[in-house]
């Protein structure tokens, strides 16, 4: 069993600030777990808590059903990669790979053997006899993961280790690394600031922020229904639109209205505005870049409402193109078809889908839905 406790975790490094807060979560055997948030925000901390290479303040870390927190690095029965991949630079990459097992007094012939299979893996065992500066960066990171892999920990801590690979390997080392979760069931705690590395590899997703958990969730969960503003900035490229506004009652209708935009809220999400107690007040509309769409090009849905603005910039991606538009001051970035017909310079008008939108606290920038 590799399931790993958090138990209302802190950490100071003096003592009045601390790097993380309370953190206060149950990680299950097998599961691919991502800490994902800006800089400085407190995921490698946590994941050095984990590791035993940074002392625990406050709280109570229990991996398996053994409470660990005074228990040495080594006798954790886990594995770290790290971004820089920590290789020694003297030793061939079977040393490399051997060396953790050795300083354990593992039989030769079954380093060997684990050393072998670890290489097959991932597809390395042509490099075994060289060093480490004869091999490419990623290269180097499949070494790195070997490394661990040998140790067959119950828990494996990655920080950060495709951010040193340029884009089109860390993409295909992305899918490496969820195969290898595939293939070895064991339980993967992973620190990143890519939001995207952290919605298609986890398999829940923790964002974090000055040292605080602000959300846990599959990446369905986090993309679909963010808690607060934050976290819906956070997850998704480009990030989630906000329009400052208010909520305005007209007859039976529910408009959220700033300054040319008037968007009427669809019946069913009526009551738990008004349980929000927010109609007649002011609220921040989230709306999904692909939840803009070019009527002339895209499907006509029921989609509730238009706004007409200034396209100042588009860029074209390939299959599909970023529309910037220009709403009085507040920027609206759409997500449209590449075949959209929409140019800088001139005034575009967009469908809303309003069953997508996301209403927040203006205050206290909580979702209400
Ligand atoms: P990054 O993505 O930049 O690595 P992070 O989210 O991993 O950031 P941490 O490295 O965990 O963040 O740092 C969290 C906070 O703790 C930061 O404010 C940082 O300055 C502080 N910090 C980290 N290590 C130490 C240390 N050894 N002594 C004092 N403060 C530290």
């Amino acid at each position: 069993m590799a399931r790993v406790q958090l138990k209302h975790v802190y950490k100071r490094y003096s003592s009045d600030v601390a790097a993380v807060k309370d953190f206060d979560l149950d990680i299950q055997d097998k599961e691919f777990l991502v800490l994902v948030g800006p800089s400085g925000c407190g995921k490698t901390t946590t994941l050095r808590m984990i590791a035993g290479l940074e002392d625990i303040s406050d709280g109570e870390l229990w991996i398996g059903d053994r409470l660990v927190n005074d228990v040495h690095p080594k006798d954790r029965d886990i594995a770290m990669v790290f971004q820089n991949y920590a290789l020694y630079s003297h030793m061939s990459i079977y040393e490399n790979m051997a060396f953790g097992l050795k300083m354990r007094k593992v039989p030769k012939a079954e380093i060997d053997a684990r050393v072998r299979e670890a290489a097959s893996i991932l597809d390395i065992e042509h490099l075994l006899n060289r060093k480490p500066k004869a091999l490419s960066g990623g290269q180097r990171q499949r070494v790195a993961l070997g490394r661990a892999i040998v140790r067959e920990p119950q828990v494996f801590l990655m920080d950060e280790p495709l951010s040193n690979l340029d884009a089109k390997l860390r993409v295909q080392m992305r899918a490496e690394i969820a195969k290898l979760h595939h293939r070895l069931q064991t339980t993967v705690i992973y620190v990143t600031h890519d939001q995207t590395e952290a919605m298609t590899m986890g398999t829940r997703i923790v964002v974090m922020k000055d040292g605080i958990i602000q959300q846990v969730g599959t990446p369905q969960e986090i993309y679909n229904r963010p808690d607060n503003m934050f976290v819906a900035s956070f997850i998704g490229s480009p990030a989630m639109n906000f329009l400052r506004g208010s909520l305005q009652e007209e007859g039976d209708d529910i408009y959220f209205r700033a300054q040319s935009v008037n968007i009427s809220i669809p019946k069913h999400r009526h009551a738990i505005l008004r349980e929000a107690g927010v109609v007649g007040q002011a609220v921040v509309l989230g709306i999904r870049p692909e939840n803009l769409h070019d009527d002339q090009v895209q499907q006509q849905g029921t989609y509730g409402a238009q706004v007409t603005a200034a396209v100042e910039v588009v860029e074209l991606l390939g299959a599909e193109s970023y529309v910037y538009l220009n709403v009085q001051g507040q920027t609206l970035i759409a997500r449209v078809p590449a075949r959209s017909e929409i140019r800088a310079g001139s005034t575009a008008t967009l469908s809303i889908d309003t069953e997508n939108l996301h209403i927040f606290h203006a205050e206290t920038e909580q979702t209400i839905y």
